[in-house]
């Protein structure tokens, strides 16, 4: 009697598994999963068929002409059939990073009820406790194959419940189309336990892998389409899981400066380059994967390599780098900078790790920069934009003026608006400290708004041109221009406190003219039509753009403190020869271009006569007074002017 297998399933699934195979083969990106299990789970799936088919075509034939043969395909499928649980949460562990809280020991027992179904499996032939032929020759199951059910359900429920668990830190989309495809592999088993004969279980099994190939193993989304090594998006995936762990290796490589090349060289000649960059990095050493985190930094990431292997790999990019990358026509070297991250130790937040990918490159030259550094200088940022949003909701800040002396008329005739941020908890933040914060975060114009208006708001209060205040010097901040309605804000506020503009002098550094000269320059007109006066803070201490001085109605040039202090220590009065030379020589060409002149950072009597006699018109400084509250201003100028 004949057994009818209906075996159309199994060759759909013999079809599907070369499908899947042929798709892995001919996507290079595909092979990038180095591990490999998927393409063993494919492969096994694909024996497994083919077994399945032969056997079921000899089980059908009981008593066919080879015995040996159905017998050898009984136990082929039998043995592949039952790997690809194994395989499947082997698989489940790799791609959720799990490797690393793994050890030798949960190996052995996560192997232990696949080395049970092998063990019965060999045994077998004498014991017949899996499967058996009756007296007619058909297969039959035995008295223990409930054992391969049970191995299967224990691997594929580990698996799920592994996939649940930790399905954040994956993508919990892609874990919900695991779980589905895991769900459709599992319903077929329990339709076979019941119609033994209709093989439907690989065949669905095979469709569900084909299911994760297409969207999990997929990797278009997860590599850089232009250098070819893994993306940001799989670097941060990747690097979740490895965060707390010990033993992993982090390199960050950041070319500099990428947005010049990219001008300079045209962005296809770039491209070429950093795909040999990315593609020289990839092949460093293969325990590390290279990952293109965008804007010419790379990262390098990996397990168990020691401090001097890692070392060692650091000196090897440096020496790479010191000599040219090519492509087409092109040869440039990049300067570089290598960070080694102790992820562990340094890293603990992903903002940490974002901020030392992205942080732009600071040298110019190669070298290698400290995590601890920058994340400890980061965690200040992150406080001092803490207490600038508190300042600002609170109102906290306030407005310190420093006396500004007339050399001709002998008074104080002006002072500077310096912004103070006294916090309850921390103290005085200096504004070198925060101005450059706020500009970067964009507070600044909130704060300059507020500077503004407290000027105007004093100055009309206390009436401080009857105290031979003839002008207040505002800084303003080139974030500042670039906002549209900068010049309709200051116009509402002297309106609202009936003050002219010529009672402010608007100081904007000289270091400025390096940002978007156009905005700064058609705010800057916009504000002069005003009616506003304009003075160059920090001169000297840029680099000083002559041609935008004269495009830029400055009335007053501010010298810095650093130029006088080099001409004439306050604390020694001694000083560079050639700087002094340097002071007394601007002076001199400032004030035969018209300008007027002031000079700040005047510490001491001998600093104040140096400059009388160099005929600089306005003395800022100690000597006169340091910055002080509104208050106290107002009694210093009612002593000194009257
Ligand atoms: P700046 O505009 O060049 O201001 C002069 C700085 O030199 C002030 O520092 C002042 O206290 C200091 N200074 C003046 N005379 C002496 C002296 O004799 N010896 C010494 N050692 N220092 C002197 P401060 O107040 O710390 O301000 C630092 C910088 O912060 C300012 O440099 C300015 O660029 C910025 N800043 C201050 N307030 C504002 C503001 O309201 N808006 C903007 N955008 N920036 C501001
Ligand atoms: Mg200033
Ligand atoms: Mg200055």
């Amino acid at each position: 009697m004949d057994i009818l297998y209906n075996i159309d399933f199994d060759i759909a699934a013999i079809v599907i598994s070369l499908i899947a195979v042929f798709y892995i083969f001919s996507k290079k990106s595909l092979q990038k999963s180095s591990n490999g299990i998927f393409l063993a789970i494919i492969l096994t799936g694909l024996v497994s068929a083919v077994a399945d088919v032969c056997s079921a075509i000899a089980n059908s034939r009981p008593n066919g002409e080879s015995f040996a043969i159905q017998n050898l395909f009984n136990y082929l499928y039998l043995f592949v059939h039952n790997l690809l649980p194994y395989l499947i949460l082997l698989y489940v562990i790799y791609i959720f990073n799990l490797t690393h809280y793994l050890k030798k020991k949960h190996y052995i027992l996560i192997t232990l009820p696949l080395a049970t179904v092998y063990f019965f499996l060999l045994i077998n032939t004498l014991t017949q406790l899996v499967f058996y032929y009756d007296e007619n020759g058909i297969y039959q199951h035995g008295l223990l194959f409930p054992l391969l059910y049970t191995s299967a359900a224990l691997y594929m429920l580990s698996s799920m419940i592994l996939v649940i668990r930790f399905r954040k830190s994956f993508s919990v989309q892609k874990s919900a189309a695991l779980l589905f495809y895991m769900i459709i592999s599992v319903i077929p088993v329990i339709i076979q336990a019941m119609h033994p004969y209709l093989l439907l279980e690989i065949f669905c099994q095979s469709i569900g892998l084909m299911g994760i190939l297409l969207s999990i193993e997929n990797k278009d989304d997860i590599i850089n389409a232009s250098t070819r090594v893994f993306n940001r998006y799989a670097f941060l995936n990747r690097v979740g899981g490895a965060l707390n762990v010990d033993n992993t290796t982090l390199l960050v490589i950041k070319l500099s400066n990428i947005q010049y090349y990219n001008t300079t060289l045209g962005a296809e000649s770039m491209s070429g380059l950093l795909r040999e960059v990315a593609r020289w990095l990839d092949h460093l050493d293969s325990r590390l994967s290279c990952y293109d985190c965008d804007n010419g930094h790379f990262a390098l990431l990996g397990e168990d390599l020691t401090e001097e292997q890692s070392r060692e790999l650091k000196k090897r990019i440096f020496d790479r780098f010191e000599n040219p990358w090519g492509h087409g026509t092109f040869l440039t070297t990049f300067p570089v900078e290598i960070c080694q991250i102790k992820t562990k130790t340094v890293i603990h937040t992903m903002e940490n790790l974002l901020l030392i990918l992205d942080l732009p490159f600071e040298e110019l030259n190669s070298c290698e920069i400290d995590a601890a550094e920058v994340v400890s200088t980061y965690q200040r940022r992150i406080l001092v934009e803490r207490l600038i949003n508190k300042a600002l909701e609170k109102k906290s800040f306030q407005v310190w003026y420093q006396p500004i002396w007339d050399k001709c008329s002998g008074r104080i005739h002006s002072a500077e608006a310096l912004v103070r941020l006294i916090d309850d908890e921390f103290g005085f933040i200096s504004p070198e400290e925060f101005i450059p914060i706020a500009e970067q975060n964009g507070t600044v114009i909130e704060i300059g708004a507020f500077v503004f208006d407290e000027v105007c708001r004093f100055y009309q209060e206390h009436v401080l041109s009857l105290l031979g205040i003839d002008y207040v010097e505002v800084n303003l901040s080139v974030v500042q221009c670039m906002n549209q309605r900068l010049v309709e804000a200051f116009d509402k506020v002297l309106t609202r406190y009936h003050l002219s503009a010529d009672r402010i002098n608007l100081e904007i550094t000289e270091s400025a003219a390096s940002g978007n000269k156009y905005t700064l320059t058609e705010s800057v007109r916009a504000l002069e039509a005003r009616g506003f006066r304009f003075s160059l803070d920090d001169y000297g201490t840029g680099y000083s753009n002559i041609s935008y001085m004269f495009d830029m109605p400055f009335k007053i040039i501010k010298l810095d403190k650093s130029i006088l202090w080099s001409a004439m220590d306050p604390k020694t009065h001694t000083g560079d020869k050639n700087a002094m030379i340097l002071l007394e020589h601007t002076i001199r060409m400032m004030k035969e271009m018209h300008y007027e002149i002031l000079v700040e950072g005047v510490e001491t009597v001998e600093q104040k006569m140096l400059l009388e006699r160099l005929g600089c018109d306005y003395f800022q400084g100690y000597y006169f007074s340091k910055p002080v509250p509104g208050d106290t201003f107002l009694d210093f100028i009612k002593v000194v002017n009257a």
